[in-house]
């Protein structure tokens, strides 16, 4: 087992690595310091303030760990303002400041499973334990995953929210209290008037992640590297209205709070966990307490695969003695507590062959270079092809064709070409050129000066047209069924469907044409289109594909459009060529009135509006008698208006495509429901994800109506499941 010393310095470090680093001397440990230390500095800059980090987290853990090292055989190298002994980065003056009232802190970091017995055993010591294997009744751990977010505190007075603010230098943090009232994850108001300061971490979902960065790859702009800064990089805006739009949840994990004698409300990490939910924090349910350190092993052991199905990223998981006394007793180092270490998941990186570079037209005309892989499994799939964005990305990883490769996975979701393998050159690999015409419709490509997207200018390109169709027939959209991507080619090749209204325009006779269709087939094509003729209006929304518009937002745009033209008693036709009349008079500032809609977004759908041949989309769909069915009225807490899932109780379980489980939640309460936790004989639906486990079993056994997604969405809309 690796031995690990006491961490005098700052952060633990295997023996292995201090004796190596006192084999430098003295001067060469010195000389090695100095090199390292200006590019840790310069990595914590980008990754704490510029949310844009230049290095992997491995490599920037293996400089850190080098560095600790060096220190821990040299303790006269330290000094107080080494990155071994500071938190984060301090404000930017951006915003105001807070100090903090307990500072917060980082954690150690273990690799690997001797290096977490090796702090078991110096916890063992700290307390006067005897060494493993011997018992240690006394001492339990619980074990959270390691949310890859941001740490963020926020003070609770009498049951209020009335501050926030990120960690900053773990002393001074930046007041961002704005930003975090847009999440609804975290409380307002508490089931209790209780004063206290909450510890935990705002994250970017997943889904959320990929849906920004692909907007911002069609855009031209820079992508983010992973969740985490994304996430950091939206909160941290001057207008909460950005961060409202982005979509970021939390989860919740220290309570500081003493009750009126003085002393903490609770005694260990597993009650204020438990207590953070009863006050009404998102506390993650997956954890587990009451653990010696090798349940903490098969903890990680359940969870290195398990968590790439999650739908926020998690790079490890976080093991704390659970009881306060003995986490005191143990006391602190220089950055991090004793009582806590973070176990990292390695990262996963395969080697793959680039066997192919093929350029993309997207929806809006963008190139996209896409490398062609020899297939690979990386972090729990099997993975075949990975954006390269554009040609500069290209030219600065020197990809070249038929190159050896190394592949991961950004944030765990986007599969990455991290870096080529010129040493494993034959000499035959070949340089990508993006095409000079356009590959599907001949146009001459265009690059704008000083730009790096390379685009098809050609409106009516049909790969444009194709996508959009997709996007448009698709399941966030119309939901026609059979309308795939084979029988959209046909469709839009013999100019069958120019325009979204002429799919309902189209007769069974025009659908036996196509290639493959007997007449049956066209039937029931026909029917499926006649279907979709009358949808919720955010689905149309949705399916029109107005830039920066997603599913959500389609979601928020629809349910103020109902309140700004109410549809009571009028004809859901008549009410839907209203509504299209109507909104191209609507400005930028008024879509801003939105909840969860920001200057960026407003200005986006007033331009589709406002522009006569985008605008022509929806009239179009009017004239083809496609009608809009006006959202539930949005309920207000307290109104006594009813929606959807008025009188309801929804229990959500399992991973959604379309939801986090917040933003499922808020959906269930926007629509009059009740989100709750437990299934019971009074839950009125269970929605079942994947990997829906013990609450699926359970509404089965209570005979409670079980929703798959679709369902789901279908009474959100306040149709039959
Ligand atoms: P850390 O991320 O290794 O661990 C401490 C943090 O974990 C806490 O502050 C807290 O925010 C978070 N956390 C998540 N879930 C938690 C839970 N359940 N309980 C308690 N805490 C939880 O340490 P750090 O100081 O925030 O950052 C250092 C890390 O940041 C490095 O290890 C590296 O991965 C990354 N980093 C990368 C670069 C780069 O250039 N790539 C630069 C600087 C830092």
């Amino acid at each position: 087992m690796t031995e690990s010393i006491e961490p005098a310095v700052g952060l633990p470090v295997a023996s292995e690595a201090v004796e190596a680093a006192g084999g430098l001397g003295e001067e060469g440990a010195r000389l090695r310091r100095d090199d390292l230390l200006p590019i840790i500095r310069r990595a914590n800059e980008l990754y704490y303030v510029a949310d844009a980090p230049e290095l992997s987290d491995a490599e920037y853990d293996g400089l850190m760990r080098e560095l600790v090292a060096i220190e821990a055989a040299f303790p006269a190298l330290v000094t107080p303002d080494s990155p071994t002994q500071r938190v984060g980065a301090a404000p930017t003056g951006t915003f105001g400041e807070v100090v903090h009232r307990r500072p917060m802190l980082s954690l150690g970091n273990v690799f690997d499973e001797d290096e977490l017995r090796a702090f078991d055993a110096r916890v063992r010591r700290g307390l006067g334990v005897p060494p493993a294997p011997g018992p240690a009744p006394d001492l339990r751990y619980v074990a959270e995953l390691k949310i890859d977010g941001l740490a963020i505190s926020l003070r609770y007075e009498r049951g209020r929210l009335v501050q926030g603010a990120t960690r900053g230098d773990g002393t001074t943090g930046e007041d961002v209290t704005a930003n975090l009232r847009t999440i609804s994850a975290l409380p307002e108001r508490l089931h209790e008037l209780a004063t206290a300061e909450v510890r935990g971490e705002v994250y970017m979902p997943k889904a959320e992640f990929a849906r920004i960065n692909a907007e911002r790859e069609e855009a031209g702009l820079p992508t983010y590297a992973n969740p985490r800064n994304s996430g950091a990089g939206s909160l941290r805006q001057q207008d909460p209205s950005v961060t409202a739009a982005r979509r970021l949840s939390s989860w919740s994990y220290q309570l500081i709070e003493d009750g009126p004698d003085g002393r903490p409300t609770v005694d260990s990490q597993s009650a204020a966990l438990a207590r953070l939910a009863w006050l009404g924090f998102p506390v993650n349910p997956d954890r587990a307490e009451g653990l010696d350190i090798d349940g903490v092993c098969r903890f990680l052991e359940d969870w290195r695969e398990k968590r790439h199905e999650l739908p926020y990223e998690t790079d490890g998981v976080v093991v704390k003695v659970d009881r306060y006394d003995q986490q005191e007793r143990l006391g602190m180092v220089a950055r991090a507590p004793r009582w806590a270490i973070a176990y990292k998941f390695p990262p996963e990186q395969v080697e793959t062959v680039l066997e192919d570079i093929v350029a993309y037209v997207g929806r809006t005309g963008t190139l996209t270079p896409v490398a062609h892989m020899r297939p690979a499994k990386v972090a729990g799939s099997t993975v075949a092809r990975a954006t390269l964005h554009n040609l500069d990305e290209v030219r600065r990883k020197d990809l070249r064709i038929g190159d050896w490769i190394v592949l991961q996975k950004a944030g765990d979701v986007i599969p990455e070409v991290v870096r080529s393998l010129p040493e494993r050159r034959t000499g035959s690999e070949r340089e990508f050129e993006m095409p000079a015409t356009c590959p599907v419709c001949g146009t001459a490509i265009v690059r704008d000066e000083g730009a790096v997207r390379h685009y098809c200018p050609n409106q009516k390109c049909p790969a444009r047209l194709t996508q959009e169709f997709a996007h448009f027939a698709g399941r966030g959209g119309m939901d026609i069924e059979g309308a795939g991507w084979a029988v959209l080619e046909q469709l839009l090749a013999r100019g069958l469907v120019r325009t979204r209204g002429d799919f309902y325009r189209l007769t069974v006779d025009d659908l036996v044409s196509l290639d493959r269709f007997a007449r049956k087939s066209a039937e029931n094509l026909k029917a499926s289109i006649e279907r979709s003729r009358r949808r919720p209006l955010a689905r149309v929304l949705n399916s029109l594909g107005i830039p920066q518009v997603g599913e959500q937002t389609a979601i928020d745009l629809a349910g103020w459009i109902a309140e700004r033209w109410p549809a009571e008693g009028m004809d859901p036709a008549e009410w839907t060529a209203l509504v299209a009349r109507s909104l191209p008079a609507v400005s930028a500032e008024e879509f801003q009135e939105v909840p969860g809609i920001g200057a960026v977004v407003a200005g986006s759908i007033a331009g589709y509006f406002g522009a006569p041949e985008t605008a022509a989309v929806l009239a179009d769909l009017v004239d083809a008698g496609v009608v809009a069915e006006p959202p539930a009225r949005r309920v207000a807490p307290g109104s006594g208006a009813a929606g959807p899932l008025a009188g309801k109780t929804v229990v959500v379980t399992g991973t959604l495509s379309g939801f986090d489980r917040p933003a499922a939640e808020e959906a269930i309460r926007a629509a009059g429901g009740r989100a709750s936790g437990s299934v019971s004989k009074s839950t009125s639906y269970v929605v079942a994800g994947e990997n829906a486990g013990s609450k699926l079993a359970k509404a089965q056994e209570l005979g409670v109506p079980v929703l798959d997604e679709d369902g789901f969405r279908r009474v959100l809309a306040g149709e039959e499941p």
